[in-house]
């Protein structure tokens, strides 16, 4: 081993990982999202393997490993053609802000059941108006006796029906104008007052988005998470997690869509030769095989950065790496369909999905505009543009 490759045990997991995905398998993946049934037998399994929950503090269930581990594991699922999104949110964002700033209370009631897969725990910090521009967010929580009472709405909240409580971004009614003093709540799904409905999305997948109502909904004091006041590091927290778990949701499925296309290239023979044999066909494939590894290289990069403790240096490397990987996935799932001919928008080839499952990744969780703009800013000392 050295600083550029894994470790034995890291690569022992993708490999594991891979070939408990492949007995699921694409075929399997898109059937459940086309008859709006769930992933949930995989999700269990990976629960009771302790995958799930690889990132997670022992004494709570998960596995003690890092972020590497769980972006491993994200990543090995996708390239099986097996992406769960709920795995960037649950485990690595839920999961990392509740180990770091949870109460013993809270750790032990919540981390478990996000371990073992049985308590899914959503992440709602998106709203209609505010959009990108998360400081304008208006999900508002007033103090009410010993608990609290949250009004808003959220936008493109993944997997709230698969989820029993909802990690959600509020600011305090003190604090309603001016620079965002976040605070965490855990709201339950089944609260009163707590509404979502599904938004049709043109992404073939069993995970779905929602929007989400939030009347009056009563909570604890103790469904806060960490300080009421030091909400935005706690916020902070979970955001290079995010970005390396999606980066890692992206090169998956740019390596699922590149092996599917290089099969397809050695067998399908229309002239003289497989259609792989030409330069034309072969070249684009040959790039995307360059550009998965430079992306999976800076996202191992971020996440042994993250780990290691230094959150100034993985900022930076999980913004390049969920951009790079993003891109990535785009070119291999437009080559994929292309290289497939007329079979890349057949249903039967599973292609043609590919290019708006990718595409997401281009747009959440934090677009590429803004890791644009964070790059500019922060790498090249640019003035902030916005
Ligand atoms: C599949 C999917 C799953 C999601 N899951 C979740 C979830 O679980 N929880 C959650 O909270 N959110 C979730 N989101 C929301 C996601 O994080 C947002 O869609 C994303 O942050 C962009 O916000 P917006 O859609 O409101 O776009 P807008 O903010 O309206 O932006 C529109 C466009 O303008 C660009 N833009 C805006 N401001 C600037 C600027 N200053 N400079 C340059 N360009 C700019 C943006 O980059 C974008 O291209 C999900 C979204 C999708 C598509």
């Amino acid at each position: 081993m050295n600083e550029f490759t894994e470790s034995p045990e890291r690569q022992a997991l993708r490999r594991e990982v891979a070939k408990l995905a492949g007995t699921f398998g694409r075929e399997w993946f898109t059937e459940r999202a086309r008859a709006g049934e769930k992933t949930t037998d995989l999700w269990l399994e990976i629960g009771r393997l302790g995958y799930l929950g690889i990132n997670i503090p022992e004494e709570y269930g998960g596995g003690g490993g890092g972020i590497g581990d769980i972006a491993a594991v994200c990543e090995e699922l996708a390239a099986q053609g097996c992406p769960l999104l709920l795995m960037v949110v649950s485990p690595a964002i839920c999961g990392t802000i509740l180990s770091r700033y949870g109460t013993e209370e809270q750790k032990r009631r919540w981390l478990p059941g996000i371990c073992d897969g049985t308590g899914t725990m959503a992440f709602a910090i998106t709203e209609p108006d505010a959009g990108t521009n998360t400081h304008n967010i208006t999900t508002t929580a007033r103090r009410d006796g010993d608990g609290w009472v949250l009004n808003g709405r959220k936008i493109y909240i993944s997997g709230v029906d698969e989820a029993d409580h909802v990690l959600v971004v509020a600011r305090t009614e003190d604090a309603r104008t001016g620079k965002l003093k976040p605070v965490l709540f855990v709201v339950p799904t089944d609260a009163q007052g707590f509404e979502a409905r599904p938004i049709p999305m043109e992404i073939v997948s069993p995970e779905l988005q929602f929007q989400v109502f939030i009347d009056d909904v009563r909570l604890a004091d103790d469904a806060v998470v960490g300080d009421e006041d030091g909400g935005l590091v706690q916020l902070f927290a979970g955001l290079n997690p995010e970005r390396i778990m999606a980066a890692s949701f992206s090169t998956g499925l740019a390596r699922f869509a590149l092996e599917r296309a290089a099969s397809y290239a050695k067998e399908r023979t229309v002239f003289q030769g497989p259609i792989g044999s030409h330069q034309a066909i072969a070249h684009p494939l040959a790039q995307s095989k360059i550009e998965i590894e430079l992306a999976r290289l800076m996202t191992q990069k971020a996440a042994a950065l993250y780990d290691a403790g230094d959150d100034m240096g993985a900022g930076e490397a999980a913004n390049m790496a969920k951009y790079a990987a993003a891109e990535a996935a785009c070119d291999a799932a437009d080559r994929a369909v292309q290289t497939h001919g007329g079979n890349g928008i057949t249903q039967e080839y599973g292609m043609a999905g590919l290019l708006v499952a990718t595409r997401a990744g281009r747009i959440a969780p934090v677009s590429r505009e803004m890791i644009l703009n964070f790059v500019a800013m922060h790498s090249l000392g640019l003035p902030k543009s916005y």
